[in-house]
């Protein structure tokens, strides 16, 4: 796969996702967080959006809940380049019936190399980050070089 450089805007597009078990960990560290958020656009699978517009009051775009489609509209969005960041508190204790919609997500993550927190020590190393609230370079694949080299 051929890379190009994009840059992740300082106002950032971020994913909030958790599974049941863990939406209270998600609550409490989006609550810690808050002001740090607010200046950033807040995209949620729909219970986790729910919940955290009503604790929290950020603004939220909610899209439908998980486990009817919402992991694979976030999935969709990693495509079309609109999530800069996802913080995604999966539960490693729990199978989920939308497993492979979970692991299409991740995979996505990985192949856009979206910074992604699945846990609340890495959300907190990255809106600790100094690149939390400026904008910075990365690599994408480049779809115009991957379709000329095939066609
Ligand atoms: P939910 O979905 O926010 O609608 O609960 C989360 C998930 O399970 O992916």
């Amino acid at each position: 796969m051929l890379f190009k450089k994009v840059t992740t805007p300082e106002v950032k597009t971020i994913a909030l996702v958790a599974h049941d078990n863990m939406k209270p960990a998600l609550i409490a560290w989006t609550t810690a967080h808050a002001d740090k958020l607010k200046p950033h656009r807040l995209y949620a699978t729909g219970t986790t959006g729910s919940i955290l517009e009503s604790q929290t009051g950020l603004s939220i775009h909610k899209l439908i809940s998980g486990p009817l489609g919402g992991d694979q509209q976030i999935g969709a969005l990693i495509t079309e380049q609109v999530i800069d960041m996802m913080i995604f508190f999966w539960d490693p204790l729990e199978a989920q019936p939308h497993d492979p919609d979970v692991k299409a997500l991740l995979r996505l993550a990985a192949v856009w190399n979206i910074p992604v927190a699945c846990n609340v020590a890495t959300a907190d190393l990255l809106i600790t980050s100094k690149l939390f609230d400026h904008a910075f370079e990365k690599d994408v694949p480049d779809y115009q070089k991957y379709l000329s080299e095939r066609t």
